[in-house]
């Protein structure tokens, strides 16, 4: 029996209604396919039954990538080593459909790291196919002038489209997590801002963020030192808060922040 280990944020997937969306939210024979994180190897199990041309698994947990490669023999391609670590670019030469029941302690840290190191022509996946708490599906997925609008659903939205699937009950899971959780699906756009350095959109969105009950004023100043007329030009107004400002705005922001860096 293996005991879950709290700090690899080990909660497994028991049910099977829940598996089989999962498995059928995209047609992957014949398709390269990665999963991280998994584990028991019960979302896998059904990754397999739909025939896949080839299929990676990114493990940090080496007692589990150990059982898993017992179970699966060489039906994977096991990569005992932690996500985060790894040069996603360099999985495979061939799109990648990617799964994965994330860890949530680094779910965050996860697609943004994906989307920042996104190259704009060679990308390495086609499709996201993620679970995530459902509070933080709600903040990647969130519409402008709404609560939870801010820094991930811009970044997210600036290379991605981004579907909710279905929630999915604690009960799903072993052992049981505190929260609900949220299936997502995303697609690369294939229309999006250019960034010389996609790190200023992070650093545009987490300085306007700061004080998210503020108006824009400071931020703005800070950034933007003595460029008034940029109001003019991207129509906004020093009165907005920042959860007022849409996606294109941040984006142009963005642009307009590169230009002043010359
Ligand atoms: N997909 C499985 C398990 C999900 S739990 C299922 O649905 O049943 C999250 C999994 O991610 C665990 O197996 C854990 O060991 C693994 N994991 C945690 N941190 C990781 C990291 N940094 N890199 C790769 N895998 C990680």
């Amino acid at each position: 029996m293996i005991k879950a280990k709290k700090s690899l944020g080990q909660n497994f997937l028991i049910d099977k209604n829940i598996i089989n969306k999962i498995v059928n939210t995209i047609d992957i024979k014949n398709r390269y396919i990665l999963e991280i994180g998994p584990g028991t190897g019960n979302l896998t199990s059904s990754l397999l039954e739909k025939s896949p041309k080839k299929f990676y698994v990114i493990e940090k947990d080496t007692q589990l990538s150990l059982k898993l490669k017992e179970k699966f023999k060489d039906e994977l391609i096991i990569i005992n080593d932690d996500i985060l670590k790894i040069n996603e670019n360099l999985i495979s030469d061939k799109e990648l459909i990617v799964f994965g029941n994330l860890p949530y302690n680094i779910s965050t840290e996860i697609l943004c790291k994906w989307i920042l190191n996104l190259d704009s022509q060679n990308l390495w996946f086609s499709n996201l196919v993620l679970m995530f708490q459902k509070e933080v599906a709600d903040r990647i997925i969130s519409k402008f002038n709404s609560p939870n609008y801010g820094r991930l659903s811009i970044l997210a939205k600036w290379r991605l489209e981004i579907k909710k699937i279905t929630d999915i009950k604690p009960n799903c899971f072993f052992p049981k997590p505190k929260v609900d959780s949220s299936l997502l699906f995303f697609s690369p756009k294939t229309k999006f801002t250019k960034f010389n350095n996609p790190k200023n959109l992070e650093k545009i969105t987490r300085v306007f963020f700061n004080h998210r009950r503020k108006m824009i004023k400071k931020p703005f100043n800070k950034m933007f030192p003595k460029k008034e007329e940029l109001l003019n030009k991207l129509q906004i107004s020093l009165n907005l808060r920042p959860h007022n400002l849409d996606f294109e705005t941040y984006y142009n922001l963005t642009s307009e922040f590169e230009k002043l860096q010359g």
